[in-house]
């Protein structure tokens, strides 16, 4: 079984929201007053989330990642992580997490089966990284990764959205972190997702920055197959280092002809794009495979070609992009 859309590609990977809640308000994510929480019965349930995944699974999904909102603040996620590895067909399960509760959570995480986790760190300067998520402390981040590199949920990946006027003179500091240690740096473009226009305009810088970096530096980027398998990120080491460096860049160089991935929201919509508003709820199928199916195969057939984001934030397109926020779509 396979899950080609209409352009020919495979979709091999889900990407679920389990919460639209969060330990953190980031400044690209959500609003300053955060976003109206869904009401916790609108959520999916455990069980719900399984049905989707088993469905999948046997059409063809083999790699998961749990993301959110902050997937670590949803009580009996390590259960969660369980149950995902035990169904037959899935052979990588990842995680996205800020790292505020990575510590308390990894050795846990990695006995229930989880293989690698991606964990947000936009700033290396306490005061800094306080004024981005707008309340959190830079500390338990840190310990976060540790824990991550001790009990082997690697490759340990960071993801780090590059944001001119806030922490693009950090981009050297980022870089040198892959020297000493086995750590996977992603810059990423920052993304014109719900409704931040503001945020985006002001802050938006391509990643064609990080490259003049390394190089005014006086540090190579050689080309390396990407650690942890397939994805949008163009990999780079720096020779004789112990990680690498990805550059994602949505926007300055589309990626979507390669795109493999199909996402779950927080309450239960099926998305093909992160960008566009389609979407169409699983919960009136649920208990029926057959029906399940065929709704994953729906929302696939009707996958756009690419995605409109725009580096002047302008869409090219009459239809509007999404005004959901990645912190509930699941980014
Ligand atoms: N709370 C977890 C975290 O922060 O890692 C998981 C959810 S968060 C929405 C997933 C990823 O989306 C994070 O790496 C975050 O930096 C990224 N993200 C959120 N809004 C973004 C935007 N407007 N542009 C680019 N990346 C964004
Ligand atoms: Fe929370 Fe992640 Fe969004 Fe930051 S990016 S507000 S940590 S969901």
């Amino acid at each position: 079984m396979a899950l080609i859309d209409a352009h020919g590609r495979n979709h091999d990977y889900l990407r679920i929201s389990v919460t639209d809640r969060c330990n953190l308000r980031c400044v690209y994510c959500m609003g300053d007053e955060g976003i109206e929480q869904l009401p916790h019965d609108d959520i999916l349930s455990y069980e719900e989330i399984l049905e989707v995944v088993a469905a999948g699974a046997e059409l063809g999904i083999s790699k998961i990642r749990i993301t959110g909102g902050e997937p670590l603040v949803r009580r009996g996620i390590v259960g969660l992580v369980r149950e995902i590895t035990s169904i037959t067909g899935i052979t990588d399960l990842a995680m996205t997490t800020n790292g505020i509760l990575l510590a308390r959570f990894a050795a846990k995480l990695k006995k229930a089966g989880l293989n690698r986790v991606n964990i947000s760190l936009d700033s290396l300067q306490p005061e800094k990284y306080k004024r981005i998520t707008r309340c959190g402390e830079l500390q338990p981040v840190l310990d976060g990764i540790e824990a991550a590199l001790e009990h082997d949920l690697k490759p340990v990946k960071l993801n780090i959205v590059l944001m001119k006027g806030i922490n693009e003179r950090e981009a050297l500091d980022f870089l040198q972190m892959t020297l000493e240690k086995e750590l996977h740096v992603r810059f990423i473009e920052y993304m014109p997702i719900g409704d931040h226009d503001r945020g985006y305009r002001n802050h938006y810088l391509s990643l064609g920055y990080i490259e003049e970096v390394a190089k005014n530096a006086g540090l190579s980027l050689s080309p390396v197959p990407l650690p942890g398998g397939a994805g949008p990120a163009e990999s780079y080491t720096i020779p004789g280092s112990k990680g690498t460096v990805g550059l994602i860049h949505p926007i300055s160089k589309h990626f979507c002809d390669s795109c493999n991935r199909l996402r779950l929201t927080a309450e239960g919509n099926l998305k093909a794009c992160l960008y566009w508003q389609d979407e169409k709820p699983v919960r009136p199928v649920l208990g029926n495979k057959e029906a399940l199916q065929a709704l994953i195969r729906e929302v696939l057939s009707s996958k756009p070609v690419e995605h409109q984001m725009a580096p002047d934030g302008i869409c090219g397109s009459v239809k509007p992009g999404t005004m959901r926020g990645m912190s509930k779509t699941g980014g």
